[in-house]
């Protein structure tokens, strides 16, 4: 009774010693005014992405007569989701966030990326919307703590009103690290790794991770999701590469998620 006693009197002192403390950018750590947001040198380094950009998966055209077009490789081999958007590019400050996501102070980061993100898949969120996070093998899980994909899904979900589904889609098996790997190479991965553990016949799936790569991970996700009668299965990031000038084996690993 008396451990408990301390231990709530510890944990408050701990909430109220929070809440002292000086909001802190989630790019660099400087002290800023205002809760989740950037300070001015972070700020003006994100690049938010906007159209006109794939039709499919996301990726800016710098050309403005391309809108509502698809990309190359889309039309060369359709990814089994039906579209992707993520909020910002995959580079500094954004990549700082990623990483302390991982390693960092998880919940109050995957805040600040939901609250972008909500805004990029606002078309999404109708009445059959349901938010999946991209999976981890439980070996991972065991060995992080948790799952980054899912702490953003939360997040999103507290934010949105839409409801969340964990442990929908489950990982069978898990896999070598894709960071090095061709784009073919990541394909086969994540090749047949995920399985459906609970009902999404009929939804409209908001596949929730943090970066988005090649879309390997997504397209092995997406194609498992609507075996299993999923309506639409849409990919919402909080970044992504833009691959203009940039190669597979450059990028980072296959979503954060995908390397498991
Ligand atoms: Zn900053
Ligand atoms: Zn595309």
């Amino acid at each position: 009774m008396l451990a408990r006693a301390a231990s709530a009197t510890r944990s408050a002192a701990a909430t109220a010693f929070a809440l002292m403390l000086p909001p802190r950018c989630p790019g660099c750590g400087a002290i800023v005014e205002k809760d989740d947001s950037f300070c001015h040198a972070c700020w003006g380094q994100l690049r938010f992405l906007t159209p006109p950009w794939c039709a499919i998966c996301g990726e800016p055209f710098g050309d403005p007569a391309h809108a509502a077009a698809r990309c190359r490789r889309c039309v060369a081999e359709p990814p089994a989701y039906d579209a992707a958007r993520a909020a910002l590019a995959y580079a500094d400050p954004v990549k700082r966030v990623v990483l302390n996501l991982k390693h960092g102070d998880g919940t109050h980061l995957a805040r600040v990326m939901a609250a972008q993100m909500a805004r990029v898949g606002a078309g999404w969120f109708g009445p059959q919307a349901l938010i999946v996070p991209v999976p981890l093998h439980r070996w991972r899980l065991w060995e992080r703590g948790y799952n980054q994909a899912a702490l953003i899904g939360r997040a999103l979900a507290r934010r949105t009103g839409i409801p969340i589904s964990v442990d929908a889609l489950v990982r069978t098996r898990a896999t070598p690290a894709s960071g090095g790997m061709s784009r073919t190479e990541r394909f086969a991965n994540v090749e047949g790794v995920f399985r459906v553990a609970r009902p999404v016949a009929g939804r409209a799936i908001v596949l929730v991770d943090d970066v988005l790569t090649t879309g390997a991970t997504a397209h092995a996700c997406a194609a498992t999701l609507k075996a299993a009668g999923a309506a639409h299965v849409n990919l919402l990031t909080f970044a992504r590469v833009v691959w203009a000038g940039a190669r597979p084996h450059d990028a980072p690993e296959e979503t954060s998620n995908g390397e498991s």
